[in-house]
């Protein structure tokens, strides 16, 4: 008997576009001259380096440390020599620079010491800090790193394990082509993560538009022996985000501002179980990725490639073509514009979309707002996009804040659907970052202020503690005197002393007291504050613009 499916609410059917890079098989990139490594590849803390400029390092060595608990390690992709660590281009919507380590690597593709783990003899926590050495993060495009959730916490099991290959976004394919060619490797995947998470129900879900897929990955399970079951699912974008395809396989909805193991179900990408296996079964850390390359170019493709690849690599790999008019990482609904195309691949490049006129027409000029409410229709997370955008456009991120706009997943369906042709995304996106900001603002500026609060303290107290001092050996001194009566002139002088001692002491006192009582609002920030938030600054303006542009146009309608 098939399993019962639900429906979620919204959703859209834009043109697929996979047969253009699906049916060729994977190739290789070729190693690049140069490696350019981000250290911020995942969510949470970016990584912090191991290594110095001229080091020469080995393929899968580490060469930044994951920093902190929500964090990832980074590994050198090749063989070679390390030539710089600075600010360089990276794939963000920014388009700001970040810190990466650039290898210029030796063409010797040189691995360094690696071992598959015996994970069924490893603790779960060994196990788990070892992934994160080994870099692993999710590849569906979260990158959110994967040691955090193969950890099933408190209730120490997380009873059901969902592996998504829904892999709805137009034109992207390399889940689709993983699942055709690796399938028992996935699987090999699923198995350590249903040991560290104790998972009883393990269900991969893969939308009906990608038959062979779902026949790999069936054989592959008669295979296992353990129950997993593969679940055809109807192709509705957003269908392979996590919410929806929990929503479809099981029916329950994750509640606003919960995670899914608060419903006790966890959710991974086709390619981080690979990924995984790769790293378990071959000690492989996560130094390449499957990516699509496709739209504008001769031969649409699946490559894997080493991350810090530039991009125009696999564009050239693929075939360049004239009018070429913009590179997206991911797909037409999610994607990011990249700034340029020595941009390095990193573990988040699921897809790299190269547009022409033909295939991505621009869009109209904006209309205002007719407040025909098909945005909230087609809204999978059953927000009110409309006022969201009102709230956004108006500065009033409270408002937006209670009209759930961290719930907003950004999957475009509101824009794809809008006759006003608003992009409704930019500002969605133009309104967490400020809010974001604004918070990491609020915490910079109050960690600043602590800081100079607590050395003003102890600065007032140090004095006092001086004051103190002299004043007691004032009065030992004075003791003294008092018991030789001959020395009566040089008695009086010490008293005067003892006693201006003993004022500068009460004073110090005072002092220490009130910078204690009645701490001052301060900027002095350290250099790597004020760094911190001149790039939050940056990051906010770019985004701004972003989100302004369509207003402008909107205005002189
Ligand atoms: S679809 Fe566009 S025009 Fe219609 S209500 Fe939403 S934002 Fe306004
Ligand atoms: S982008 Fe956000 S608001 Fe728009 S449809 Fe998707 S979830 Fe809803």
């Amino acid at each position: 008997m098939s399993r019962e499916l639900f429906k979620f609410k919204g959703g859209i059917h834009p043109p697929g576009h996979k047969d253009e890079s699906n049916s060729r098989p994977i190739h290789a990139a070729p190693l690049p001259k140069r490696l350019v490594i981000p250290l911020r590849q995942h969510i949470g803390n970016p990584a912090k380096p191991l290594v110095n400029v001229g080091d020469r390092v080995l393929k899968g060595q580490m060469i930044a440390a994951a920093s902190g608990t929500i964090s990832a390690a980074v590994h050198a992709s090749s063989s070679g020599i390390v030539s710089a660590i600075d600010m360089q281009p990276v794939p963000h919507v920014s388009g700001l620079p970040d810190l990466c380590v650039t290898i210029e690597t030796d063409g010797r593709d040189e691995w360094t010491d690696h071992a598959p783990l015996d994970y069924q003899a490893m603790t779960p926590a060994d196990l788990r800090m070892q992934l994160r050495d080994m870099g692993l993060a999710g590849l569906g495009g979260a990158v959110f790193p994967s040691a955090v959730k193969l950890d099933p916490g408190a209730a120490q099991t997380c009873p059901t394990l969902i592996i998504n290959g829904g892999e709805c976004e137009p034109w992207i394919t390399c889940d689709d082509v993983l699942m055709r060619t690796h399938a028992d490797d996935i699987l090999q995947g699923v198995a350590i993560m249903r040991h560290l998470l104790g998972s009883s129900e393990i269900l991969v879900g893969i939308e009906d538009n990608k038959p062979e897929a779902i026949a790999a990955m069936q054989t592959a399970v008669a295979r296992m022996d353990f129950a997993v079951e593969v679940v055809t699912v109807p192709a509705r974008y957003p269908g392979g985000g996590a919410k929806q395809m929990i929503e479809t396989l099981t029916g329950k909805q994750v509640p606003s501002g919960k995670l899914s193991t608060d419903i006790g179900i966890q959710v991974f990408n086709v390619g981080t179980a690979y990924s995984l296996a790769r790293a378990v079964h071959h000690g492989e850390p996560l130094i390449s990725r499957l990516v699509t390359v496709t739209g504008h170019v001769l031969r649409p493709q699946n490559v894997e490639v080493l991350i810090g690849t530039p991009m125009h690599t696999l564009i050239a790999l693929a075939g360049e073509r004239d009018g070429t008019t913009g590179v997206l990482m991911g797909g037409p609904m999610m994607g990011v514009p990249m700034p340029n195309l020595d941009v390095p691949v990193v573990k988040a490049t699921n897809c790299i979309l190269v547009k022409s006129a033909e295939l991505f027409p621009p869009l109209p000029r904006a209309l205002p707002c007719i407040r025909c409410t098909r945005c909230a229709e087609a809204c999978p997370a059953e927000l009110q996009p409309q006022e969201l955008f009102r709230f956004a456009k108006a500065d009033d991120f409270g408002r937006a804040q209670e009209y759930h706009l961290f719930d907003c997943i950004e999957c475009g369906c509101c824009s794809y659907v809008c006759p006003s042709h608003i992009p409704l995304v930019d500002f969605y996106r133009y309104a967490k970052s400020e809010i974001w900001a604004r918070e990491r603002d609020k915490r910079a500026s109050d960690l600043a202020r602590e800081r100079h609060e607590f050395r003003q303290f102890r600065q007032e107290r140090e004095k006092a503690e001086k004051a103190e001092k002299l004043a007691a050996k004032a009065q030992a001194k004075r003791a003294e005197l008092a018991a030789a009566p001959a020395e009566s002139s040089n008695a009086a002088l010490s008293e005067a002393d003892a006693k201006k001692a003993l004022i500068a002491a009460a004073l110090a006192r005072a002092q220490a007291k009130k910078a204690e009582a009645t701490p001052k609002n301060t900027d002095h920030l350290s250099p790597d504050t004020q760094r911190e938030i001149e790039e939050i600054e940056a990051r906010r303006a770019k985004i701004r613009e972003l989100a302004r542009k369509p207003l402008e146009s909107e205005e002189k309608t």
